[in-house]
C-alpha cells in the first residue's frame, strides 16, 4: 500500500489546488521585491501560481497577489513577472513512481 502525501497548494490565479511542485512560488522578499522563487528557498512571504501567464495575469488582476503579500503590485513588477514567466524553463521532470 503506498501512501504518499503530496503537498498541495492553491493557485492564486485559478484558485485550484495543485501539487506544490507543479506550481510556481512567487515571493515578496524582505526588501519588498517580488520575484519568482524557482528554488523554493527564498525568504519572504510566498504565494503560489500555476506555470501559466494566464493564471499569473488573473492573480494580479484580481488582486490576489496583492492580498497574499498585503502590498500593492506595481505595473512595473507586473510587467517583469509577466515577462519572466514566459522565459521560465519547463518544470523539471521528476520520475513519478511508475504512474
Ligand atoms: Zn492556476
Amino acid at each position: 500500500m503506498k501512501q504518499r502525501k503530496i503537498p498541495m497548494r492553491m493557485c492564486v490565479g485559478c484558485r485550484e489546488m495543485k501539487p506544490k511542485r507543479e506550481l510556481l512560488r512567487v515571493v515578496k522578499g524582505p526588501e519588498g521585491e517580488v520575484s519568482f522563487d524557482l528554488t523554493g528557498r527564498k525568504p519572504g512571504r510566498g504565494a503560489y501560481v500555476c506555470r501559466s501567464a494566464d493564471c499569473l495575469n488573473l492573480a494580479i488582476k484580481k488582486r490576489q497577489l496583492e492580498r497574499a503579500f498585503s502590498a500593492p503590485i506595481s505595473e512595473e513588477v507586473r510587467e517583469s513577472l509577466m515577462r519572466e514567466i514566459g522565459t521560465l524553463p519547463p518544470p523539471a521532470e521528476e520520475s513519478a513512481d511508475g504512474e
